[in-house]
């Protein structure tokens, strides 16, 4: 039962990461409706979230992240893979990779096909505008130019390598594509960003930091949520936490509670509470009040293996230009609001192309940095100058769980993707490898690169290419799917397609976890786009119809 002590509030928002601090935005607009939002982390004060190149040093920061790492399995040698979250305001979009990526149409379309309706691309195209304040070119008439979305920019520092990269592409017949946020994802170029002015723009920054000055929002931080609130089946409230074993604290939801706290903590959240499979929540001590088997599965991620090459003597790239007086030249330029690397996003050039050439649309994402990091080290750049090139399978069919290990949320749980366990994602994952070679061999690199030497060229046969992929290969931080959309009549879906959990009165999830499937794209942009979705079904509102006409 609820504390009837505690406050009270229309809305309880779970999470303020990208999801949570679109839907604060959003609800908060309505001035006769109260909203709170707890969030586990604490204020993004932290200056390195703010400067775009900051993510090698929050990325490892305990104080802003979620340490998370998967259970180690023969698919990654043994190896548990850091699955770092954002934990602080703003979530993963404050320590993310800044990249805006919506991905193919065919990929929403799959999710409409499914059961879900309204889920197609047409649908939720006007959604991805709502989000979106495109600050650059936008030839096919694709993107939102609205003022309360978060800026997407194009790049504006370019490296001579880089440009020798998308040149080979070309020639090797990859198309330069003006615009891979338009609906045609496929062919080479360089990323759009969220940067604005030199500064990431995260979630909170866009959404959240603007709505904080209406009276009826409250954001809370360092409180993590322990448990759903139930009356029978419906739910009232949240319990949290400031620190493990701080004295419990509880807030009421008179409407709904919506959790948006990512793909792992969400599914565990509800699995503490008592939602999930009854084996799961029976081997953790808690009684079940409604047994979802699909909590915590179909969890599923990108998995990308990465190869390096030196470049020649002399050479100076991102590895020289992060050091000694060309970096001192590098803060000035990026303090006085010119290009630097110091306002770049991890990967510059992107590849949307085939694993093999018969496909009629891509299934791989490469990525290409004129920068190296040494083998084994977190993000130390290689002392050599050196370029790297990685690649991914746009849809694994490989997955895994997230199950709770405990009742208590201060220990990590058992995450587990199943990288590389279905055998055509390792056929796939494959393609990419020798495809990215391919591309760092064409005659436009070889003026500029001397060697490969991860994994080096005596790696060739699929079987020493597959172990390659299995010792080094990586997480992209693209976790989905572990409280899936689907009809009720689907065992394994967690929410309906208006993201109500299933047999649950005042429960949605709107997050990363309601993705039926994985998308041909980094995760944010959709994540984004499934917050305003969510909140027009809270508000009992549709896309206007001048949003759907301007999307048509
Ligand atoms: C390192 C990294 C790089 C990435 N790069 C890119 C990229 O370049 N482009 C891209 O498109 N995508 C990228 N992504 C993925 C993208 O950022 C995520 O898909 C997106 O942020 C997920 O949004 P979310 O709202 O589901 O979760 P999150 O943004 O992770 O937010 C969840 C929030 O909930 C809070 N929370 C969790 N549990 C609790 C609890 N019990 N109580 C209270 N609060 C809680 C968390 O602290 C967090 O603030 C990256 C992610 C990471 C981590």
């Amino acid at each position: 039962m609820a504390d009837s002590s505690a406050d009270s509030f229309d809305y309880v928002i779970v999470g303020a990461g990208a999801a949570g601090c679109v839907l604060a935005n959003r609800l908060s607009e309505d001035g006769s409706a109260t909203v709170c939002v707890l969030e586990a982390g604490p204020p993004d004060s932290n200056p390195w979230i703010h400067v775009p190149a900051g993510f090698i040093k929050t990325l490892v920061d305990p104080r802003v992240t979620w340490q998370f790492r998967t259970t180690p399995t023969a698919n990654t040698a043994g190896r548990a893979v850091p699955t770092t979250q954002g934990r602080t305001l703003g979530g993963s979009s404050s320590v993310n990779g800044m990249v805006y990526n919506r991905g193919q149409p065919a990929d929403l379309d799959n999710w409409a096909q499914r059961g879900n309706r309204g889920w197609g691309y047409a649908d939720c195209l006007p959604y991805y505008r709502r989000s979106e304040n495109r600050i650059g070119h936008d030839p096919a008439g694709r993107h939102g130019r609205n003022p309360g979305g978060i800026p997407v920019t194009d790049m504006d520092w370019f490296h001579p390598v880089s440009e020798a990269f998308i040149e080979g592409c070309v020639n090797a017949g990859i198309p330069r594509n003006p615009d891979y946020n338009s609906g045609d994802q496929a062919g080479v170029g360089y990323f759009q960003r969220a940067i604005h002015r030199g500064v990431r723009v995260s979630a909170a920054r866009a959404f959240l930091h603007p709505a904080m000055r209406r009276p009826n929002l409250e954001v809370r931080t360092n409180a993590r949520a322990s448990r759903i609130l139930f009356e029978g089946r419906r739910a009232v409230g949240v319990q949290y936490l400031a620190a493990r074993g701080a004295p419990a604290q509880t807030v009421r939801a008179r409407r709904e509670v919506i959790l948006s706290a990512g793909t792992a903590n969400t599914a565990r959240l509800l699995q503490v509470s008592g939602v999930g499979p009854a084996d799961l929540l029976d081997s953790i001590g808690v009684p079940v009040l409604h047994e979802l088997r699909g909590v915590g599965a179909n969890f599923r991620d990108h998995y990308a293996s990465r190869i390096v090459m030196r470049a020649k003597p002399g050479s100076v790239t991102l590895n020289q230009l992060a050091r000694g007086h060309r970096l001192a030249g590098q803060v000035a330029r990026w303090a006085t609001n010119r290009p630097s690397i110091l306002a770049t996003v991890p990967s510059h050039v992107y590849v949307f192309w085939k694993s093999f050439e018969g496909l009629d649309a891509p299934d791989l994402q490469c990525v290409f940095t004129p920068g190296s990091y040494a083998e084994g080290k977190v993000y130390v750049l290689d002392s050599y100058p050196g370029v790297t090139a990685g690649a991914w399978q746009h849809r694994p069919e490989s997955h895994g769980w997230v199950r709770a290990r405990s009742a208590d949320v201060f220990d990590d749980p058992d995450i587990n993707p199943n990288y590389l366990s279905d055998a055509n994602d390792r056929r796939v994952h494959l393609g990419g490898i020798r495809l990215i070679r391919r591309l760092l061999n064409t005659p436009e690199m070889q003026q500029h690169l001397e060697a490969e030497t991860i994994p080096g060229r005596d790696v060739q046969t699929d079987d020493e290419l597959l172990d390659f992929a299995r010792r080094t290969g990586n997480t992209t931080y693209h976790l989905i799917g572990t409280a899936k959309m689907g009809p009720a009549t689907d065992p394994s879906a967690v929410v309906g397609d208006r993201l109500l959990v299933h047999g649950m009165a005042g429960l949605r999830v709107a997050d990363a976890s309601i993705m039926p499937s994985m998308i041909s794209a980094n995760t944010y942009a959709t994540v984004m786009m499934i917050a305003e979705r969510a909140a027009d079904f809270i508000r009992g509102r549709e896309a206007s119809a001048a949003e759907l006409e301007s999307a048509a």
